[in-house]
């Protein structure tokens, strides 16, 4: 007989080891993140290790995220005057007269996107919304806080901490154990007094954290061996955000990602849809199975995302288990080949059409290279 999801979940979540240590050192992934690593360990190196200033946005994902902020809206407060909300974030974002009238252009189809789904919603008899919603799963795939904070439920992290000084926190004697569910990267949470906050960590070795970006105590920092209460959360090994999600009366779970740029084939997605459904099935154990689409910002009708056996319909819990998990693991695994270079500091500037929308030409003198020689090859074709 088939395990169960439950038996799914427990036997994968006592594996701890399927993710190599460098894997989750670079933790929390999304798609986009392992997306950029993919594409260019240098951009990878200046966005995420380096958190260097990212130069201009493309017009094009500006316009995206105008239109995004207005779905959004227009979702959370049904008869929310959608116009209004459009001019305040282009006064926010600053658009350009041109981006302001690419986003004014979608303005009716968004009027009637929010019109649709209102109809959706009333057949389907969805009885739960949610919409620009964060999900976090644990390396043991697990459900975990998307970030914490000091307001973070203290179920959630546990212990005791020591200040061993020079950026290097331990858990005190007796206290819980440590380090939890054998994690290679924590959060340190110190919910109140002097230090109160949430600090990112990277490492353990010999149980003793080091802490990425050394904590401002406002107070001066903590002398050697000075103990305080707070905890150490996993870090999680994937996040997400769901643009928008509803759950129906029979316990389904509708996906929608919003997107305002060109249509591509379903499949090109899929890698965005498998990490939905492995943040979903972890995080809404009432979920018995999950369809995804994409809604195409003026296009009537939503493109679903197909089975894995090419039909139409919802993933079932134990599909998504079996067959999406296991995707998963090799997905994040296979960036461990990059990260070697990235934190040796030498990625490869791998050039191509990816350059044209990198915001870090200004650091990459092969890159400005490559989009100068794309533009002269454009304006040989334009002659
Ligand atoms: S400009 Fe191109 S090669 Fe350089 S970092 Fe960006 S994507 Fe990589």
């Amino acid at each position: 007989m088939a395990n169960s999801s439950r038996e799914i979940v427990q036997e994968r979540t006592s594996l701890s080891n399927v993710y190599s240590e460098i894997v989750l050192r670079h933790a929390p992934w999304s798609i986009s993140k392992a997306g950029v690593l993919n594409l260019c360990g240098k951009q990878y190196l200046h966005k995420y290790v380096e958190k260097l200033t990212e130069g201009k946005k493309s017009d094009s994902s500006r316009v995206g995220v105008v239109a995004h902020a207005v779905l959004e809206a227009g979702l959370q407060t049904p008869g929310i005057d959608l116009r209004a909300v459009l001019h305040e974030q282009i006064d926010k974002h600053q658009l350009s007269r041109e981006e302001t009238i690419a986003c004014s252009a979608r303005m009716s189809a968004m009027e009637d996107f929010i019109t649709r789904i209102g109809a959706f919603k009333e057949s389907n008899g969805v009885t739960a919304e949610f919409i620009e919603h964060q999900l976090a799963i644990s390396p043991q795939h697990t459900a975990v806080p998307f970030k914490v904070t000091a307001r973070t439920p203290p179920e959630l992290w546990q212990g005791e901490l020591v200040w061993l000084g020079e950026g290097r926190l331990k858990t005190a004697e007796g206290s819980a154990p440590f380090p939890p569910l054998r994690a290679h990267g924590a959060y340190v949470v110190v919910p109140s007094g002097p230090f109160e906050g949430a600090h990112e960590v990277v490492s353990v070795h010999d149980d003793v954290l080091t802490v990425l970006v050394p904590p401002v105590f406002p107070g001066g920092a903590p002398a050697p061996g000075a103990t305080f209460e707070g905890g150490v959360a996993v870090k999680p090994l994937l996040r997400g955000v769901i643009d928008h999600a509803m759950r129906t009366n029979d316990d389904f779970l509708i996906v929608l990602d919003h997107k305002s740029g060109k249509k591509k084939p379903i499949g090109e997605h899929s890698q965005q849809f498998y990490a939905y459904m492995a943040l979903a099935v972890v995080n809404f154990p009432w979920a018995r199975g999950v369809q995804s689409g994409i809604h195409y910002i003026g296009e009537p009708k939503v493109d679903w995302f197909p089975r894995f056996d090419g039909k139409p319909g919802a993933w079932t819990r134990d599909e998504i288990f079996s067959r999406v998990i296991p995707w998963l693991e090799q997905f994040i695994g296979r960036t461990a080949v990059k990260l070697g270079l990235v934190d040796a500091g030498t990625p490869r500037a791998e050039t191509g059409w990816q350059c044209s929308y990198c915001g870090f030409s200004d650091h990459c003198e092969a890159g400005r290279d490559e989009i100068a020689k794309r533009a002269r090859r454009k304006g040989a074709t334009n002659i």
